[in-house]
């Protein structure tokens, strides 16, 4: 199996003792069966308590080329195929990774330009390169889009503009616009995510 890292490294873990005493035989209910176990919530949210290992088919790195191979195959094809793929990608779009969103644009765009004229289905592979770029351009401007705070009265600003900072690769210029004391704000965001100070931003 092709793991790049522990899958559930970045969420939170409890101590077995944190649990209250009845979690610990729904546990081994949930290791032991290797089935799991829904949970529901007061507020009606949901979530599953399950071995790790029930993730391993989709965290396994090659699922992406499985994936793309799909894709790859139903790109021409005027069957069921290409509607049944493109709604998949579609449907899971949050948790396809960066790598996965580039490689099926790149694909995608490629395909339409060279066989654009025997395509049976142009405008769902277009909806999908269309869904992908979007996805694509919301996570680079994840960091960007995170609000700030207005220096003069401390409310959380609207961030209005997000552009390409042209010496900065990867980098963001920002306006924001505090809707209480109606002044712009601009700052830049680097690709890290990290943020210069403020300045008064004023149109033209
Ligand atoms: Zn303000």
């Amino acid at each position: 199996m092709n793991y790049e890292a522990n899958p559930c490294q970045d969420y939170e873990s409890i101590t077995i003792d944190e649990l209250k005493e009845r979690t610990s035989s729904l546990l081994n209910l949930v290791t032991e069966g290797q089935r799991p176990l829904r949970v529901c919530m007061n507020n009606g949210k949901e979530f599953l308590l399950c071995p790790q290992d029930l993730l391993a088919p989709i965290c396994d790195a090659d699922f992406r080329l499985i994936l793309l191979s799909a894709m790859r195959y139903a790109m021409g094809r005027n069957t069921y195929m290409p509607a049944v793929v493109s709604d998949y990608i579609k449907r899971h779009i949050r948790f396809l990774d960066d790598k996965f969103l580039a490689l099926a644009a790149d694909d995608i765009r490629r395909h339409l330009e060279d066989y654009a004229e025997h395509e049976p289905n142009p405008n769902l592979w277009q909806g999908l390169f269309d869904a992908l770029e979007t996805g694509q351009s919301a996570r680079a401007t994840r960091q960007a889009r995170k609000s700030r705070f207005c220096p003069a009265c401390g409310k959380p600003l609207d961030v209005i503009s997000i552009t390409d900072n042209q010496h900065s690769p990867g980098g963001f210029d920002v306006i924001a616009h505090c809707q209480n004391c109606h002044s712009d704000y601009e700052w830049f965001c680097d690709k890290d995510g990290g943020t210069s100070d403020m300045k008064k931003y004023f149109f033209g």
